[in-house]
């Protein structure tokens, strides 16, 4: 049965009608390499297009479970792109001056400008994610952020920004094997923390909050994407054809020339 990849805006998301493990009908890694391959290099050519028609902007929202795979999505499908025309922010604990400003306020200072791709590493989903779940600030207060965000993101699509948001579907087994993998390789204990051991305590919780914000903030405009994420290539595959997809529908060209230069003559 194949899976839609779009949350569907008319009816409640229950993320248990999602299945991680989806593949498509592919079956292994090797049978998307190549597919892979050419996605990236369709989205360097399409890149460059936007950077030198500096007309639209592109927003990537990256929100996952910890080891859902936002680093690895990251790496895998943008690593290739001009680092001239992609940032990627991460976003952790708010600092002293972010908390003393509206809580958008570090997100919009992130946002990309015309010409530019920028990736949220999380977002402003996290204000109403582990602030939700630990109640970090009371629900009369997140409670009201989810119009706050519809209403944000509507002002950057009227501005130019295309948004993407993709949550990365794991499940809780998945999580396991990937935490047991950081704790097995040496060379991955630098992204194992106990803070994420504490945190896949509150799993339910968070699905729990998830599932609101696929709710509340899925949007014509803004539609969430519900990327099935146990096989990592599989993910890669999906939001790769994704971000493909959205750029061309721009429509972009690359600017005229300012003058004629048939007349021009480079001298030896
Ligand atoms: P990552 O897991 O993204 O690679 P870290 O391990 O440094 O990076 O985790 C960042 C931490 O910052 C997470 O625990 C996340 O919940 C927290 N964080 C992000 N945004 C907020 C926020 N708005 N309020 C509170 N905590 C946040």
């Amino acid at each position: 049965m194949s899976q839609s990849l779009i949350a569907p805006i008319d009816k409640e998301i229950k993320l248990a009608d999602f299945d991680p493990n989806y593949k498509g009908g592919y079956k292994r890694k090797r049978d998307v390499e190549g597919k892979l391959r050419k996605i990236i290099n369709k989205i360097i050519e399409l890149q460059e297009l936007l950077y030198s028609e500096n007309n639209n902007a592109l927003l990537l929202v990256l929100q996952a479970m910890d080891a859902g795979g936002k680093d690895g999505t990251i790496k895998h499908v943008m690593g290739a792109v001009n680092p001239q025309g992609c940032d990627v922010k991460n976003f952790k604990v708010p600092s002293a001056e972010e908390t003393a400003h509206d809580f958008l306020w570090r997100y919009h200072m992130a946002a990309p400008r015309k010409g530019k791709i920028v990736i949220f590493n999380r977002s402003y989903y996290e204000d109403v994610l582990v602030v939700r779940v630990h109640n970090l600030v009371p629900k009369s207060v997140w409670g009201k952020r989810y119009q706050h965000i519809n209403d944000f993101e509507q002002m950057l699509v009227e501005n130019g920004t295309t948004i993407l948001k993709f949550y990365l579907h794991i499940s809780k087994d998945e999580q396991k094997k990937r935490f047991e993998d950081r704790l097995n390789r040496a060379d991955k204990h630098w992204k194992f923390s106990d803070a994420d051991l504490r945190e896949r305590e509150y799993w339910d919780q968070y699905m729990e909050a998830f599932e609101t914000v696929l709710n509340k903030c899925n949007t014509k405009i803004a539609p969430w994407h519900i990327v099935p994420a146990n096989n990592k290539w599989y993910r890669d595959l999906v939001i790769g054809k994704t971000v493909v997809t959205a750029l061309e529908k721009l429509k972009m060209k690359y600017p005229e020339p300012e003058r004629d230069f048939s007349d021009i003559e480079i001298k030896d």
